[in-house]
């Protein structure tokens, strides 16, 4: 395997400059059928294509090399190191192969056949809780995972977290890896980065990013999966700026009208202005709600150790008590466990 080295760190801005995926010359296209178009960004295509040997299907991710008369290769060489060091991320997409054509470093990643989570934002028909919680569970798995290794996010949205299968509806794959950062290496992350509607009040700020940075988007996220509403939306993007600053949240009974007093009890604990005061991924996954009743939905991860002593520490104090949705509180083994969890499994950091 070819070893390709930019710079042996991270640098100032926290890039990643290591990679160990060969990127091949090869025409893409004599190996793989392009077979549709799957999404588009400002500086990428992403389609679908299938291996002409195996007819196993991917998704062929074309970045452009130059950006604004700007050689960018040092980003995507990042944006690939980045998924790499998150290949044994189970909620991860997994990078499969890259090639390079004259304009573009194309990267071949695993296939996501479910879609965005956003058609479920936008959608009349809003999942039940029970899915959302399974799918917000999932992602802070990920997102986990990710702070444990160093890595944040920085654009975690419902456009960048897919679904393997839509019917059933599958497991979360985050993607989409161009923003990401190495935390910590070099001194303090200060970048105005993401999209408007998901940045955190931080960013704005020009303050500090941190891991909290991704629990806002994580909010935002679930706030958008249990209401179909955008939380921070203006009319423009000075609108909406405002709003994130001032965290100006509607909570109103209209827009929660279904919702459990558990959901929104978890999405106020995330969207609050200091990143400190934010819990981590790791404090998300013991919250109450994510813990349904269901004795089928068990998780998917282990749950290590240290957060079961966390989650005995209070972090979580109960919300008002809804009526309507007691069995979320009182009934469910699994909202017990992991609020007093004698009981619970125990897992070494290795397991993760
Ligand atoms: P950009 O940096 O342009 O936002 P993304 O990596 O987010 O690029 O890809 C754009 C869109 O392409 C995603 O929002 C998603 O709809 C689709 N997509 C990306 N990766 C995959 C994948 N592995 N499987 C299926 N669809 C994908
Ligand atoms: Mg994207």
């Amino acid at each position: 395997m070819a070893r390709r080295r930019l710079d042996s760190r991270s640098g100032p801005t926290g890039l990643l400059g290591e990679i160990q995926t060969q990127i091949s010359t090869d025409v893409l296209e004599n190996h793989f059928d392009i077979t549709g178009e799957l999404g588009r960004g400002k500086f990428a295509v992403v389609k679908r294509c299938a291996e002409k040997a195996t007819g196993k299907v991917f998704a062929a991710k074309y970045l452009k090399k130059r950006r604004r008369g700007r050689d960018c290769r040092a980003e995507i060489i990042h944006e690939m190191a980045v998924l790499e060091a998150a290949r044994n991320n189970p909620r991860v997409v997994n990078l499969h192969a890259a090639y390079e054509t004259d304009h573009d470093i194309i990267l071949l990643l695993e296939y996501a056949a479910g879609g965005e989570i956003f058609d479920h934002c936008v959608s009349e028909e809003l999942l039940p809780e029970a899915q959302v919680t399974r799918l917000i569970r999932q992602t802070l798995e990920g997102v986990h995972l990710l702070h444990q290794s160093g890595v944040v996010h920085l654009d975690l949205k419902p456009q960048n977290i897919l679904l393997t299968t839509l019917s059933p509806l599958g497991d979360i794959k985050i993607v989409d890896f161009g923003l990401a950062r190495r935390l910590g290496a070099v001194g303090e992350l200060r970048e105005i980065l993401g999209t408007p509607e998901y940045v955190a009040p931080e960013i704005l700020n020009y303050e500090p990013i941190t891991t909290a940075t991704d629990l806002w988007s994580v909010g935002v996220i679930a706030y958008m999966l249990v209401t179909g509403e955008s939380p921070f939306a203006g009319e423009d993007k000075q609108e909406t700026f405002l709003n994130v600053s001032q965290v100006n949240v509607d909570y109103s009974s209209e827009a929660f009208s279904r919702v459990s007093e558990l959901a929104v009890d978890f999405i106020r604990k995330l969207l609050v202005k200091a990143p400190e005061d934010r819990p981590s991924a790791a404090d998300c996954m013991t919250h109450p709600w994510l813990w349904p009743p269901c004795p089928g939905l068990e998780p998917t991860l282990p749950v290590p150790r240290t957060l079961r002593e966390r989650s005995s520490g209070g972090k979580w104090a109960m919300p008002p008590e809804d009526t309507e949705d007691k069995e979320n509180l009182h009934d469910s083994p699994h909202a017990k466990r992991f609020r007093f969890d004698e009981d619970a499994p125990v897992f070494t950091e290795g397991d993760l």
